[in-house]
């Protein structure tokens, strides 16, 4: 009875403490990859008002909420710079979906995501209700789609069995499904306009889809919306899935290639490395898209949920990461970021498949974390450990240099300095 009774008074007192000092919090007795490259062996992370006031090695401090994260592994919070959310009806899916999904990518290590396209509505009232609170989650970006020219009729690629859809498994960028006419350019001025609304609606940035057809517009319409959006500060990211495209992407100046492109050889293309090298724009991974995803009975699975198809995408597979690597070695900003429908921690495990075939865990730890940062423009917020940031960490169960896949193994999130998933106790 007086055992009990002295438990629960300590427990409210722990309770008052962290309610007195909220947002205050200490990390201890942690190996800290800061993602500056630095690594510390055994230190600590002091949190203050959400935000990192120190990183140390050693002894911390004492004093205050903490952490003891002995034998686990601290990193900044997880970043994926390619994501759609909203699935089906965006009403619908915000009623009945969208508190698990936002739980789905916290529990996973991510606290931010941009989501490259979704329900205009849709996203623009998720970023809301996270933004207030009403629905805890990552910090979320939205982008706004604006096309490049008027349509064209699509050229009716062969179909895929089962009426899968996806516009990965027919790339139009890929011959022969490549338009050879170019579509009708949209006036300069309506371009401008629509650059205009959508910074008018709220959008964090632009995205637009680069496929450049012989003597089309789509180049002159996107430095068009670069001009327009750097104005009013949003920052345009651009599809491009054919090296010709990333080229024509660039050659507009755009800040974002949200796809590491996958058709045409870098290794055979000096010209081509050479520009988008000499651009210094970020890249984002998009990698896994292009392998499969196994479910549980082992089948090879595309991102749409149909049978992985062949054979184009298969040797975009092997592509993509030759082309990435290319880059890197050439000193491009190479990001993560997923493109997929899988479950974040699903879409974690098959990026760090396909990132694995060509980079090391040291350079997938660089690449999830400041090179994400980078990619969606928020390096002096996220993305690094380091004083004066945004304390968004994530505190993992192992070493990802030891094994990559310890990336996959969560067992605390903090965001804004407030814990939000901790699983210490499932291990
Ligand atoms: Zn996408």
């Amino acid at each position: 009875m007086r055992i009990t009774s002295q438990v629960t008074a300590v427990c409210v007192a722990l309770a008052f403490a962290l309610a007195a000092s909220a947002q205050n919090l200490l990390i201890t007795n942690a190996r800290i990859l800061d993602g500056t490259g630095t690594d510390i062996e055994t230190g600590y992370v002091l949190i203050k008002g959400g935000r990192i006031a120190a990183v140390r090695s050693g002894a911390a401090p004492v004093g205050g909420p903490a952490i003891d994260a002995r034998g686990m592994t601290v990193m900044a919070g997880f970043i994926d710079a390619h994501r759609h959310l909203i699935r089906g009806d965006s009403t619908a899916w915000l009623k009945d979906h969208a508190r698990e999904s936002m739980a789905s990518y916290l529990d996973a290590g991510f606290t931010t995501v941009f989501s490259m396209g979704d329900d205009p509505k849709g996203i623009l009232e998720l970023r809301r209700r996270l933004n207030s609170g009403e629905i805890p989650g990552p910090t979320l970006y939205a982008a706004s789609i604006i096309p490049l020219s008027m349509p064209l009729p699509r050229p009716a690629a062969a179909q895929p069995p089962g009426g899968f859809t996806d516009p990965a498994r027919n790339d139009p960028a890929r011959p022969p499904n490549r338009p050879t006419t170019a579509p009708p350019a949209i006036p300069d001025d309506a371009v401008r306009a629509m650059v205009r609304t959508a910074k008018g609606q709220g959008f964090d940035a632009l995205k637009t889809f680069m496929l450049a057809t012989p003597g089309g517009p789509e180049g002159h319409t996107l430095s068009v919306i670069v001009d327009e959006a750097h104005k009013l500060d949003l920052r345009v990211f651009t599809h491009a899935t054919a090296v010709e495209d990333a080229l024509a992407a660039v050659n507009a100046h755009v800040d974002v290639l949200a796809h590491t492109p996958h058709i045409g050889r870098l290794e055979e293309d000096e010209s081509a490395r050479q520009t988008l090298l000499n651009a210094h724009v970020p890249m984002v991974s998009t990698l896994a898209v292009f392998i499969p995803h196994f479910d549980a009975q082992n089948h090879p699975l595309f991102r749409d949920g149909g049978p992985f198809p062949m054979p184009g995408p298969l040797a975009s597979g092997g592509q993509g990461p030759v082309n990435a690597r290319i880059l890197w070695e050439g000193g491009m900003t190479y990001a993560y970021g997923t493109d997929t429908q899988w479950d974040p921690k699903d879409s974690l495990s098959d990026e760090l498949r396909a990132l694995s075939a060509v980079f090391s865990p040291r350079d997938i730890v660089r690449i999830m974390g400041p090179n994400a940062a980078a990619a969606i423009g928020r390096s002096a917020d996220v993305g690094t450990i380091e004083t004066g940031k945004t304390a968004d960490l994530v505190i993992l169960a192992g070493n990802p240099l030891d094994d990559v896949f310890n990336l996959t193994r969560v067992a605390v999130v903090v965001k804004h300095g407030k814990v939000l998933v901790d699983h210490r106790s499932r291990r």
